[in-house]
């Protein structure tokens, strides 16, 4: 579905993606791995299509290369971005917020998703009306899922969603993952350091270091990869 290509990408004259190639499966729940500035979210961003970064390569989506295309039209071919931190507009309502997924898109496909992202989040549907600034951490994160979800997405890319949250609504974001990844017709791409709490979920993964792909596979591979170890785990 998703076939990264010789992937690079910089900032000015810093590079931090090198020649980055993977393949992600129709269904797959597939982890980007890597500590802290390895490049996860730089990927992340190269394939929603936002700048910066420039970047090189070919990304084919459904076989075509989207390389070139704005990020409106790529959400526009079903990939949804949930980004670190979440994003929000503040000042704006919750039902607003959500409709910012929709943008551009006809009344009739803005009232259908919003209500099937409020049936998502019932906890969202008794608040729509709120300013998503006065939400929870874990309520703001329920908005950027349901933003992203709004474009009625093939793929749905994200980017350390329990970042900054308390552990309960760490496990809550996860389990929110697995559901809607088994519920939909959706491939997941999941950047995570939080390995111990991502492990589970995927079905294959990609191990970035220093910008570069390391070791691609399933989980199982992963798992027992050296190279994973070392870098999640502490083992040699
Ligand atoms: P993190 O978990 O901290 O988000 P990451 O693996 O997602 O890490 P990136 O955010 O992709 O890493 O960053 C990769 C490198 O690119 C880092 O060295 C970072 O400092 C640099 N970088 C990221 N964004 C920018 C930017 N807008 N301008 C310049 N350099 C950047």
């Amino acid at each position: 579905m998703l076939s990264i290509q010789e992937l690079s990408a910089r900032y000015g004259d810093s590079v931090v993606v090198h020649d980055v190639s993977f393949e992600i499966e129709e269904g797959d729940l597939f982890g980007i791995l890597g500590s802290n500035g390895a490049g996860k979210t730089t990927i992340l961003r190269a394939i929603a299509g936002l700048h910066p970064p420039a970047v090189t390569g070919r990304i084919l989506f459904g076989g075509q290369d989207i390389l070139g295309l704005p990020a409106h039209k790529r959400a526009g071919m079903g990939i949804g971005l949930v980004p670190e931190g979440r994003r929000m507009f503040a000042s704006l309502s919750v039902r607003d917020n959500l409709l910012m997924g929709a943008y551009g898109r006809g009344k009739e496909w803005q009232s259908r998703n919003l209500a099937r992202v409020l049936e998502v989040f019932p906890e969202l549907a008794e608040r729509t009306a709120q300013l998503a600034g006065s939400l929870s951490g874990g309520q703001q994160q329920m908005v950027a899922f349901g933003r992203a979800l709004m474009c009625e997405p093939r793929l749905l890319l994200l980017d350390e969603p329990s970042l900054g949250l308390a552990p309960v609504v760490v496990q809550r974001i996860f389990d929110l993952i697995a559901e809607l990844h088994r519920a939909g017709d959706l491939t997941v791409v999941l950047v995570e350091q939080n390995a111990a709490e991502a492990f589970p979920l995927l079905t294959r993964g990609t191990l970035i270091e220093r910008g570069r792909a390391v070791f691609t596979g399933t989980r199982h591979e992963l798992e027992t990869s050296p190279l994973v170890g070392r870098a999640y785990f502490g083992t040699v």
